[in-house]
């Protein structure tokens, strides 16, 4: 039996993740769920699995849980409670699916406790790649990817030498303004960047799917999770997403993944590993599937991986730098204060004009707080341009 903890339980993989769990009640016990705010969905989530430990954000909001359920179960607060149930004694696995650089408070932990981290959270790793990869060094854990790419690279990694891959290429949907004419990118809205072709996810990963710094961000994460040159990482357009990712060899052959588009896979390949387990997942049809198509990359269309690849060339903190930059301008783009355009346009900006006297380093907070910073200043920049 192993002890899960869900970390961003309320959110659509963690909901994926407890349809997974539940179909296997005697190999998964969930030991701890947190929510940021939806209190009613963590209370019927808890509820249902009698689970003993749980965390929400606001204080007023952990009391009203507490005094609600009808069994007894430890609540805790804020960041605090994220890094408290990411290195429970008991847990065996911590599933991270929170959004954003909050995400590196609980992998610190975790692998500071020498946890298995299943890792949905894609900033941490793009923000502090460095110090989560220490940790592992020096306490034994290790991390099991939940993006659908990385799934799949890590699975086919395993499939032939580290000496005979010659490059690994990440696949990316396009997003829904793949076959616009690019004249009528300044007529995006919130809205129609808010509906993504293949994949059903959070606000803030569906537009960095729509500008493609989503797949940027992935560059950044494959290159800390599998210690690949930059040169050796690729991008290539595929709108279907069957393909997940692929694997060049140097004699030419190519390793490819390819399954229904449902994180459950990804989900249920890390809370397993190196087992496998069934999936209630459609299983995938060759014979129905009318084609797969694959173009280039148009960095013209698509700047934002340009600039993921340039911040990875830099190396630390401009990852960070990008993330958090991207953040804010993603916030300022659904809340109708930017356009669609100018997310790129203020990121490269702020590569290049952003400050800083050290580096952050050794302890997440200080990383948070460069985030934050990086944050402030895009949003300062943004009133000044519209001033
Ligand atoms: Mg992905």
């Amino acid at each position: 039996m192993k002890n899960v903890v869900i970390l961003g339980s309320t959110g659509s993989i963690g909901t994926s993740a407890i349809e997974v769990i539940k179909e296997f009640p005697h190999r998964f016990r969930i030991l701890g769920l947190s929510a940021k705010t939806n209190l009613e969905k963590l209370k019927l989530q808890a509820e249902t699995f009698k689970v003993p430990y749980l965390a929400i954000e606001k204080e007023e909001v952990a009391k009203a849980l507490q005094s609600s359920l009808s069994y007894p179960a430890e609540v805790y607060v804020g960041d605090r409670g994220l890094a408290e149930l990411a290195q429970l004694d008991e847990a065996d696995i911590v599933l991270i699916s929170v959004s954003g650089i909050k995400g590196l408070i609980p992998a610190y932990y975790a692998l500071k406790s020498g946890k298995r981290v299943a890792l949905a959270n894609k900033e941490c790793l793009v923000a502090a790649g460095d110090l989560l990869k220490n940790l592992i060094r020096e306490h034994g854990g290790d991390i099991l990817p939940v993006d659908s790419e990385h799934s799949a690279l890590f699975q086919l990694l395993k499939c032939d030498e580290r000496k005979f891959v010659k490059r690994i290429i990440l696949t990316a949907s396009g997003g829904p303004f793949l076959n616009w004419d690019i004249k009528n990118y300044d007529r995006i809205t919130p809205e129609m960047a808010l509906k993504h072709p293949t994949w059903q996810m959070g606000p803030r990963i569906t537009i960095d799917s729509a500008t493609l710094m989503n797949k940027g961000l992935e560059v950044i994460e494959a290159q800390q999770l599998f210690d690949f040159p930059l040169e050796a990482i690729e991008v290539i357009v595929h709108p279907q997403s069957i393909i997940h990712s692929l694997v060049e060899l140097k004699d030419g052959s190519m390793l490819a993944h390819l399954s229904q588009p449902d994180m459950r896979l990804a989900i249920s390949y890390a809370l397993n590993y190196p087992e496998r387990s069934t999936v209630n997942v459609k299983p995938l049809d060759l014979t129905e599937l009318a084609s797969l198509t694959f173009h280039k990359v148009d960095h013209e269309r698509f700047p934002s991986i340009t600039l993921a690849y340039e911040a990875a060339r830099k190396g630390h903190p401009y990852p960070l730098i990008l993330e958090a930059s991207d953040e804010a301008l993603v916030e300022a783009f659904l809340k109708g204060i930017i356009s669609f355009r100018e997310i790129p346009y203020f990121i490269e900006k702020i590569i290049n004009e952003f400050k800083f006297t050290t580096k952050p380093e050794k302890d997440p907070e200080n990383y948070l707080d460069f985030h934050r910073q990086v944050k402030d200043y895009t949003l300062n920049l943004i009133e000044r341009k519209r001033a």
